[in-house]
């Protein structure tokens, strides 16, 4: 049997076991510490836009607490890319709230502006203002975000972006992981760079940040006693595990690149293939590529592949089935276009880690050409 190639593996630099080390030496094994501290430190300096970040236990976590500091309680309504992870919609039934599916576009795969104004004015005509909108930078590609943006403007509903995937991607020079009013950063064990499990919330103030922090460290007021006048969150981050981020820091820009690179390489070796298509970069976005998926005629075509890649130790995958077809969203509203339909019938991930060799590369690429062969 060949050796197995993963989608996206851990990739580590080495310089993480010195942070670690240092936590021992030093007892901080807490979740606070010089670690924590240092890691939000290199994630503020690395997003450049004047951020302040809350380090916590996971991307997920982060989500809630946008929520939560947004103030989405019981009965309210929270619109969400339909195309994504369920971590994304998630935190919204934690809050006792409903969310509201949007359909994606073709150019990026994300939120489609059209439907979500389309959504936003349906939802008010129904005597319901949705109390939040959360957009995603799927696969690392940006989403829309100025016609975004303008609606939030527009209908006054906040944004929470969902930049899990896309620590390093750009839209217009500007680092995805700014642009929302909160944004969620994940570094779980399959992300572009991984603390084992951890995230990040981006807030856009100093004053937001304590209150995530606060709710994090179980909501205790400050006096000697414990005091507790609202409900608390163990959702901060470990200061063992910020020193893993603290070492992936230093290899942020290369994980970048060496994605990239991966996406290159196969729309250089495959493009020839008519039936292979590759989501390009609109003019001003830049994707980390975080994973490179194709498009393939249809589905037979895709689970085809995925079986044969399989057969050889490769693991591939077809991309995230939409919300509105999640059983367990069944009730939720959606707005659809059929896009995410589409995707999800004819998509696949292709092995996309920082850490693939170029033989790995070059066996996955010839079997897939051999496929087509
Ligand atoms: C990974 C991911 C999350 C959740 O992050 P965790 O750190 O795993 O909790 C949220 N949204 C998207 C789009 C993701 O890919």
């Amino acid at each position: 049997m060949n050796s197995k190639i993963w989608l996206s593996s851990p990739h580590m630099s080495g310089h993480e076991i010195g942070f670690i080390n240092e936590a021992f030496s030093s007892n901080w094994i807490a979740p606070l510490g010089p670690n924590v501290v240092g890691f939000e430190d290199d994630l503020k300096s690395y997003l450049n836009q004047n951020k302040d970040v809350a380090a916590v236990s996971a991307g997920t976590a982060a989500l809630h607490l946008a929520l939560i500091l947004l103030n989405v309680g019981q009965g309210d309504e929270v619109i969400c890319q339909s195309k994504t992870f369920s971590a994304s919609a998630n935190p919204i039934v934690y809050q006792g709230a409903t969310p509201v599916f949007v359909d994606s576009e073709r150019d990026t795969w994300n939120m489609c502006p059209i439907l979500l104004e389309t959504a936003i004015k349906d939802r008010m005509s129904k005597g319901k203002t949705p109390k939040a909108i959360i957009a995603v930078h799927l696969y690392g590609m940006p989403y829309k975000v100025d016609e975004i943006l303008a609606i939030s403007k527009a209908y006054h509903i906040p944004i929470v972006e969902d930049s899990a995937e896309s620590l390093g991607s750009t839209y217009k020079g500007r680092k995805c992981g700014t642009f929302g009013d909160y944004a969620v950063l994940s570094f779980n064990g399959n992300k572009i760079i991984t603390t084992s499990g951890g995230g990040a919330l981006v807030c856009a103030s100093k004053d937001t940040k304590d209150q995530a922090v606060f709710l994090a460290t179980q909501a205790k007021d400050p006096a000697v006693a414990y005091v507790h006048s609202k409900i608390g969150y163990n959702y901060r981050m470990s200061n063992i595990v910020a020193g893993i981020g603290r070492g992936q820091m230093m290899v942020l820009e290369d994980h970048v690149e060496k994605r990239r690179k991966n996406f290159q390489f196969y729309k250089d070796q495959l493009q020839h293939i008519d039936t292979i298509r590759f989501l390009e970069e609109p003019e001003g976005f830049s994707s980390n590529r975080w994973l490179t998926c194709v498009l393939l005629k249809d589905h037979g075509m895709q689970e085809g592949l995925r079986q044969h890649l399989e057969q050889d130790n490769i693991e591939s995958r077809p991309l995230w089935k939409p919300m509105h077809q999640q059983p367990v969203f069944k009730e939720a509203p959606r707005y659809l276009n059929g896009v995410s339909d589409d995707l999800f019938e004819r998509g696949l991930c292709l092995p996309s880690g920082s850490n693939l060799t170029q033989d790995d590369l070059d066996r996955i690429v010839s079997l897939i050409i051999n496929y087509f062969g």
